[in-house]
Formats: C-alpha cells, sequence, structure tokens
C-alpha cells in the first residue's frame, strides 16, 4: 500500500464542478488501494477578497489577526472537500492544520513550518479515512494560528509527504505541468517531462509560481518525489527530481518576477568597506540583493522583493543614505546549467531584446542562470523573447 499526498491548488477546487473533479480523482486513487492525504488551497480567489475585506478596516491590520482571516479560506475548502469525498462513497475528515499538527515558526504571513506531529493524521488513515488538511497554514508555540506566504499550501503538501514518509507528493493545478515558460503568456512553451531541484527552485525563486519556492527546497531535502500535473485532464505531468550528472549544459525555462524593486544608492563606498557591512546588515533582514552593481558616478544599485520594502527604507534611514527607489521594473531570468559552456549566450539574450525593441537595464550571468531588468509592461515581451534563446539550448 502506498501513501500519496495530492494537493489541489485555488482554481482546481474553485466551484462545485471543479471540487468534485479533485474528489473524484482523490477517490480514484484511495480505491487502487493507497492511503490519501488531500491538501487544499483556498477557492478561486478567496485569499485575495479577504485581504481586501482586511485593507477596507485598516491600512496596517496586524498580522496575527491577517492570518486568524486568512487561514479561514482553506478552512472552507477543506470541509467542502471531505464532504464531496463523502458524497462519492468514501470515508473522509478534514483536519485544520493545528488539528493536522503542523507546528510553525510566528513569522506571521510567511511562517516557516518547524515540525509535523503527524500522530492525528495518521490514526485517521488507520481508520481508513482519505485525510484532507487545509494547506497555508499552522500553529506557532504560543498556539497561534500562522500562513505559509502566497502560494504556501505547496509547502504543506511537500513538509506532509516528507513528515508521512509518502511515496509521492502531487501537486495538481490549472496546468499540465512545468513548461520552458509560463503556458498562460507563452504559447510555444513546452512542457517538461522532468526538471531537477535546482532548476525548479531557481524558476520559483525568481517568480515562476508554478510551485512555491519553499516547497521544492523541502522537497529537495527531503527527497519528496514531487510531481506537477493538471487536474481537469488526464495527462502526465513533470516530475521534480534530482539532476542527472550526466546533463550537458543546457536552458531549461524562464521566467518573470513583477515585484522587484530596484534601489540607486548614493555615498556608499566600495572600497572603504561600506557596502559589505551595508550588505551584511540586509542579509541579517533576510534581504537578498540582486543585480548589484555600481555606475560610473559611484552610485551602488540593485534589486530587491517588494516585500522587503519598508525594512531596506529603515535599513537605509538609519545610515542617511540618499536613495533613489524605481517600482517600474521586471527581472525576467532563464535558468539552465553551465550556461558559461556557451560563449556567445549573453549576445545571443541581448540580440532577441534588441530585435524585440525592449530596452533593458541591469544583468546578471551565472552558472545558472542569466538575469535582466526590463520595463514591467515589457515583461511579457521579454519573456517572449528569451524563450526563442532557451528553444534552441534546451535538452529534448
Ligand atoms: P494553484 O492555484 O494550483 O496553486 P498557481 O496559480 O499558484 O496554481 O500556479 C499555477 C500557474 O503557474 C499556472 O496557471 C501558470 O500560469 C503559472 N506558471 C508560471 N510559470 C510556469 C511554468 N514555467 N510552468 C507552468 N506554469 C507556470
Ligand atoms: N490560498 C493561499 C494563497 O492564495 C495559499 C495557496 O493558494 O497556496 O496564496
Ligand atoms: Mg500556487
Amino acid at each position: 500500500m502506498s501513501l500519496i499526498v495530492q494537493k489541489f491548488g485555488g482554481s482546481s477546487v474553485r466551484d462545485k464542478e471543479r471540487l468534485y473533479r479533485a474528489a473524484q480523482r482523490a477517490v480514484d486513487t484511495y480505491q487502487k488501494g493507497n492511503q490519501v492525504v488531500v491538501v487544499v488551497s483556498a477557492q478561486g480567489n478567496t485569499t485575495d477578497s479577504l485581504i481586501k475585506k482586511a485593507q477596507e478596516i485598516g491600512d496596517t491590520p496586524p498580522g496575527r489577526e491577517m492570518d486568524v482571516l486568512l487561514s479561514t479560506g482553506e478552512q472552507i475548502s477543506m470541509a467542502l472537500m471531505a464532504m464531496a469525498i463523502s458524497g462519492l462513497g468514501c470515508p473522509a475528515i478534514s483536519l485544520t492544520g493545528w488539528q493536522a499538527g503542523i507546528k510553525t515558526c510566528e513569522t506571521h504571513q510567511n511562517a516557516r513550518i518547524r515540525h509535523i506531529d503527524t500522530t492525528r493524521i495518521r490514526e485517521e488513515l488507520a481508520k481508513g479515512n482519505i485525510v484532507v488538511v487545509a494547506g497555508f497554514q499552522g500553529i506557532d508555540e504560543q498556539e497561534n494560528i500562522t500562513t505559509l506566504g502566497r502560494g504556501g499550501s505547496d509547502s504543506t503538501a511537500v513538509a506532509l509527504a516528507e513528515a508521512l514518509l509518502a511515496d509521492r507528493c502531487q501537486i495538481f493545478t490549472d496546468v499540465e505541468g512545468i513548461y520552458t515558460a509560463d503556458p498562460q503568456v507563452v504559447e510555444e512553451a513546452v512542457k517538461l517531462t522532468s526538471i531537477s531541484y535546482d532548476e525548479m527552485l531557481k524558476l520559483a525563486s525568481m517568480g515562476a509560481k508554478v510551485l512555491h519556492d519553499r516547497s521544492v527546497a523541502m522537497a529537495r531535502r527531503g527527497n519528496v518525489v514531487l510531481e506537477v500535473l493538471s487536474s481537469i485532464t488526464e495527462s502526465e505531468g513533470t516530475v521534480v527530481q534530482e539532476n542527472s550528472n550526466s546533463a550537458a549544459p543546457h536552458l531549461q525555462g524562464v521566467t518573470a518576477d513583477r515585484t522587484v524593486v530596484r534601489y540607486c544608492i548614493k555615498g556608499l563606498n566600495r572600497e572603504s568597506g561600506g557596502l559589505y557591512t551595508f550588505i551584511e546588515e540586509l542579509a541579517q533582514a533576510g534581504i537578498r540583493p540582486d543585480l548589484l552593481g555600481q555606475n560610473e558616478e559611484g552610485e551602488i544599485f540593485f534589486t530587491a522583493a517588494h516585500s522587503k520594502r519598508e525594512e531596506i527604507n529603515r535599513i537605509l534611514k538609519k545610515r542617511r543614505l540618499h536613495i533613489k527607489e524605481e517600482d517600474i521594473w521586471a527581472k525576467i531570468t532563464a535558468v539552465g546549467q553551465q550556461l558559461t559552456a556557451f560563449p556567445k549566450l549573453k549576445k545571443e539574450f541581448f540580440e532577441v531584446l534588441h530585435e524585440a525593441e525592449i530596452p533593458w537595464e541591469d544583468s546578471w550571468m551565472e552558472e545558472d542562470r542569466f538575469s535582466v531588468l526590463v520595463l514591467r509592461e515589457r515583461a511579457n515581451d521579454a519573456v517572449h523573447a528569451l524563450h526563442q534563446v532557451v528553444l534552441r539550448h534546451h535538452l529534448k
């Protein structure tokens, strides 16, 4: 008997029809003789609507109360899913994050799973139930409800698969797998049969929201067999797995991060060590500056996630640094392996951007990625352009 974790995202449970379709997938898996744990996200745009509701009340809602609010989305789905599974004739029980033993750190709205006490889930599985767990939530040491950051239900699924030593973790979504680019943006994008943990982690951390980046890091650490597939069609998905060492240099995919902010700072001296201590301070606050450089006037520039804006401003203010903040860019990243083995790759990327008449700002090239900053309104065009180069150097 195998144990399989199946996660259904927001669009896969958005209405009665989709919910029953997802429930049927779980029931089919169960009736083949497997134990099944289902993880659900909030239906459709529920989480966005809840955030809007909170904003109607006030500009800076307390993080604790935001998590109480946001966790209700998944709680609706889990009950409806358990009802649908029961309606299809299978025993099912739903559990919230805390009932399922999911213990997290105390960082509201961006908590990390620390530990899962699987006792209750195992008991329910032993009784013959399909266990439906609310994604995206847990409790901290003080028993406050926490949430795991947007897209965090993927991490719930992988963490459960790891803790339960599941044979497989299946992430069902609204596309048929992981593609060379977002298939909703690039029609010619190609579905991948498999992708390495490292490449998927890079794609996810650079903006590809098909998987929550932490879920990929967790899967890599726990060697969880992770599969992304459609909740709508029956076609084969994409497996995320360990790298095969023999892989030749190649490009695997391209993605866009539309949430970066670019900072230009005057008065930080690279030579005197000021830059070094500044980066140290950012790192301590969990901020990783990217596309870091210096222009001829001595200004330092870098990009960082929009969510870190307040923190960065606090650090800059404390140092009395003059900054310019630009919230107009998107970072486009092509991901692959041994990229420096292609001597003209950078030139190829700039050529396709030039052909598409897309101006670009900073860029960065290393072994596993090429990133470039373009105006946000040209992000999709730039993804299309770089995707041509990805297909040229993609291993079939
Ligand atoms: P869910 O609600 O199931 O968690 P998400 O919207 O979080 O679904 O993630 C699925 C979406 O990820 C797809 O609809 C697709 O637009 C987007 N996506 C971005 N990059 C990729 C990629 N490289 N391959 C597949 N999907 C991608
Ligand atoms: N409902 C949460 C979100 O919209 C978590 C998830 O979907 O994974 O971000
Ligand atoms: Mg998601």
